[in-house]
């Protein structure tokens, strides 16, 4: 494979490399000053806020490439089994203070950017979030790694360098608009090209003497993100690929004039790795999409097999040393990718490469929404990977001969059960028709011609035995990988979530009701063959981020208390918070630390929205992916429901309300038209109520531009009140919730996702849950009511709507339609259903939130039960009930 030029990489070379273990390390201070000087090019005097971030940050890179030479040489030594996260997502934030705190060199820092008059916090402002994902999934992932390489488990990510991540949300005249997200505009520290690690990506072709020959090749180039764990030597890796052209300048197209034929292959490169697919609209048929799912795992196994092969000789000990977790099906071409490198490279038989591929592979379920369970055309798969769709095809083809006894003795007790209930009603009615007979032929001539004409024709249309080979055949579609499109009939679909569960050793989904869910509702067919496949794994979030580094305040106030910051490591001593709880004035203390992070909050809002909010009333907060099954729709409803209210009230009354800072974030697919217009509805709501000076502090509604890592870790630790609302049985887990449980905020939730899991560690009488039960959930879309029926708040606060109070009404008009009108939508979500429950739950928060001691010390308990949602405790469980990985042990690779 070709190697590139080591002169061709995107940053300036180092003057001194710290990493080859040649030059002398520098102290932290003369690192920033080296940096600054060298590398950043800025003088001390010059030392703008982005180059001192970028010189901390180089400074840091440093110290964590020793760390990540140490671990990678460590464990290729020890060789141990390792875990592959295959993720087309990792939401990772900003790199600096989680790096710098992880590695033990917080006080280090702080004390030398004393020289610049800077404190650490400013400083990593200067650094732009990587926002590599959509929203849960991709933050998932991120947390994971931290996890992994806390709990000194081998683990590597992999995923995609996309060179613009997720657009950047901004807002234009009270809509969403979006932007070019410039993410690696100021260079990226936390990267290490890996112009030696380079693979070929094949797409297209044909099929010649059942060889693939691809039609298209690009190469994936790795970057290395090192990611250290929370105050151990280990120091694990996320492996990101770019696409390059194989030939980037086709001279001779240059030569002959054609200017932009010579960049074609470049142009089509760059496409692979451009842009992150948005996860919440119908999901997208895009050829692209695909390319970019294969272009990853294809590199990403190729390069795992290569490493093996560095150190084995045999893969059929693959299973000894790798398991690939696929987050989602989004990686699930890696079932065939690895067959087909596992026969077509390695010369194995199909079988020995079947019995390694379905030890190797896992699959993690994320979603029970239809539109986004993956199902690509044949057509699309066969053009695009042809030697793939072969091996999915026969997959599918030794998979339903392998079931075909099953089904076949199932078809045969059903025809059993149901052949004697049907030879009881034909003993019947051929009893019926003797009769009917013996009564015409009493009339005469006439009337038994007739009688014997109905009964010829319901002998001919009574049900006749099944056959059960068709029978068979039938049941067996519900089976089979390949399926027939329900919408568009006769064009071919591969269901990817069932090649992933056909293809895998383990399957999970990521909070108990949804575990549940996924076998009873999605593959309650494969249960069947395979019940001990199916596990859950509750999903969770990492202490350090989410709570230790994004509320330093909060955390500073917990180990004092417990007299360690030990709980940072092990969730389960925050239990032992529980008895300040009941001391009023640890609770004041709990309560002036809520104070500062909702002026921190309030200030955010001035800078981001021009919203002066003051920090007394309650801050209520809804951020998350906009999404019609999320209901920050039902919420909206029910702020214009408040502020009709307030409206309505005497000067008196509304001296006893109790006010109200709702803060909503969360962008909206470009193309998912309802959400796009649920922004401009809170946007309006906000426009209207922040004017109105009749209202002044009781009531402001903001919509907080861009919501992404950062501003979730400003946002989470000043909620009091936070929203998981999702029409139950949709949400699969929810990780937020843990989020501001963790930070002390209070749920208003249904039950959906992790908030029953919530619920049951913290007690159910300490959150506020309302609305209908997933079980019911089918039944009440079967029997949606008439708008005239709803609850007179909501149809009043729609018609408010309607009629212009917000401005634009024609622009709304779809928008009440589609939880009004039979034929629009037909409120599918169901907001009338729950919207009066909703309501009760509200008016109960507003009742508790006058009790400050009694709110206070809720907020103190959510805290101290919710150490069960770290991710230490899910990868903990990934990795002895699925993964089989553990922390080498008797080792000397120890914590600092
Ligand atoms: N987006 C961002 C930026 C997040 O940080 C998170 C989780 O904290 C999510 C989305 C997922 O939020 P939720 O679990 O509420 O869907």
């Amino acid at each position: 494979l070709k190697v590139r030029s080591m002169l061709d990489i995107s940053f300036p070379p180092k003057e001194e490399d710290t990493s080859n273990g040649v030059a002398p390390k520098l102290g932290v201070e003369a690192s920033i000053e080296h940096e600054l000087k060298y590398r950043v090019s800025a003088n001390n005097t010059d030392a703008r806020p982005v180059k001192l971030y970028q010189s901390v940050a180089w400074s840091v890179h440093d110290r964590l490439v020793d760390a990540f030479d140490q671990t990678q040489a460590y464990w290729k030594e020890k060789d141990p089994k390792h875990i592959y996260y295959l993720s087309a997502e990792f939401l990772m934030g900003r790199t600096l203070t989680n790096a710098v705190n992880n590695l033990d060199l917080g006080g280090e820092y702080a004390e030398a950017l004393k020289k610049y008059g800077a404190d650490l916090e400013t400083v990593a402002t200067g650094e732009l979030d990587a926002a590599l994902g959509n929203g849960g999934l991709g933050r998932l992932a991120a947390c994971f790694l931290d996890s992994m390489a806390s709990l000194d488990l081998p683990g590597w990510g992999y995923g995609i360098r996309y060179r613009y991540g997720m657009f950047k949300q901004g807002v234009k005249d009270g809509l969403q608009v979006e932007l070019p997200d410039y993410w690696l505009d100021n260079g990226n520290p936390w990267e290490i090209r890996r112009p030696e690690t380079q693979f070929k990506v094949g797409f297209y072709g044909s099929l010649e003497d059942g060889k693939w020959v691809p039609g298209e090749e690009v190469i994936a180039e790795a970057y290395d993100v090192p990611i250290p764990g929370y105050k151990t030597k280990t120091c694990g890796n996320l492996r990101l690929w770019d696409a390059l052209a194989p030939e980037e300048f086709d001279l001779e197209a240059f030569n002959a004039g054609d200017y932009s034929k010579a960049v074609e292959q470049k142009r089509r490169a760059d496409g692979i790795t451009a842009v992150l697919y948005p996860n919440d609209a119908t999901e997208e048929g895009k050829e692209l999409r695909l390319k970019q799912q294969f272009f990853f795992v294809s590199a990403s196994l190729q390069d795992t097999i290569a490493r093996y092969l560095e150190q084995h000789k045999d893969l059929a000990g693959l299973p000894d040393k790798a398991c690939f977790q696929m987050n989602d099906t989004h990686p699930t071409i890696a079932v065939a990718e690895l067959m087909r490198l596992l026969i077509d490279e390695h010369g194995l038989s199909y079988d020995d490469a079947w019995a390694i591929t379905t030890k190797c592979v896992a699959y993690t379920n994320h979603t029970v929404m239809p539109e986004a369970l993956e199902k690509w055309p044949v057509r699309v798969l066969a053009k695009l990977l042809p030697r793939h769709m072969q091996l999915i095809e026969q997959i599918n083809s030794n998979w339903l001969d392998s079931i075909t006894g099953h089904v076949t003795a199932k078809v045969e007790a059903e025809l059993a059960a149901s052949d004697a209930e049907k030879q009881k009603k034909a003993d019947a009615a051929a009893e019926e028709r003797k009769a009917a007979l013996v009564a015409a032929e009493a009339k005469g001539e006439e009337a038994l011609a007739a009688a014997k004409k109905m009964v010829s024709e319901e002998e001919a249309a009574e049900e006749k035995p099944a056959d059960k080979a068709t029978l068979v055949e039938e049941k067996l579609k519900t089976y089979s990988i390949i399926q027939e499109n329900q919408w568009t009939k006769g064009e071919m679909l591969v269901n990817m979530a069932y090649l992933a569960v056909v293809g895998s050793f383990a399957v999970n989904g990521v909070a108990a009701i949804h575990s549940e869910i996924i076998k009873t509702d999605i593959f309650p067919h494969f249960v069947e063959i395979f019940p001990e496949r199916f596990q859950n794994k509750t999903n969770g979030v990492t202490l350090r981020r989410w709570l230790a580094y994004c509320n330093p305040e909060l955390s500073a106030l917990i180990t004092e208390a417990l007299g360690t910051d030990e709980w940072v490591r092990d969730a389960t001593l925050l239990a032992k918070l529980k008895p300040f709880a009941e001391d009023a004035a640890f609770r004041a203390r709990w309560r002036e630390v809520k104070q500062q992070k909702k002026k921190a909050l309030a200030e955010r809002i001035r800078e981001q929205t021009g919203y002066q909010v003051s920090t007394e009333p309650m801050y209520d907060i809804h951020v998350k992916r906009i999404h019609e099954y999320k209901r920050q729709y039902m919420n909206a409803i029910s702020l214009i429901h408040r502020y009709k209210v307030l409206k309505e009230m005497t000067p008196e009354q509304r001296a006893k309300a109790v006010p109200r800072v709702v803060v909503f974030g969360g962008k909206a697919a470009s193309a998912y038209y309802m959400a796009k217009k649920i922004v401009a509805l809170i946007l309006s709501i906000g426009e209207t109520v922040n004017n109105d000076p009749e209202i002044g502090d009781l009531l402001k509604v903001v919509f907080l531009p861009n919501y992404n890592v950062s501003e979730a870790e400003l946002i989470i630790p000043a909620a009091e009140i936070s929203q998981h609302i999702s029409t139950a049985g949709t949400e699969a887990s929810g990780t937020s919730n843990m989020k501001f449980a963790l930070n002390g905020a209070l749920i208003i939730g249904t039950l959906d996702g992790a908030n029953i899991e919530i619920g049951e560690n913290t007690g159910f009488e300490n959150l506020f849950i309302f609305g209908v039960k997933a079980d019911e959930i089918n039944k009440l879309r079967e029997d949606r009511k008439n708008f005239s029926d709803y609850d007179p708040r909501y149809t009043a606060a729609l018609q408010m709507v309607s009629s212009g109070v917000f401005g634009r009404p024609e622009y709304f008009e779809d928008l009440v339609a589609s939880i009004t009108d039979m034929n629009r939508g037909n409120d599918w979500f169901l907001l009338a259903n729950d919207f009066a429950s909703y309501m009760d739950a509200q008016d109960a928060i507003d009742e508790l939130y006058r009790d400050q001691e009694e709110w206070t010390r809720r907020s103190i308990i959510y805290t101290a039960s919710n150490g069960f949602f770290s991710s230490d405790r899910t990868i903990d469980q990934y990795a002895r009930e699925i993964w089989n990985v553990w922390r080498l042990e008797g080792s000397d690779y120890q914590r600092h």
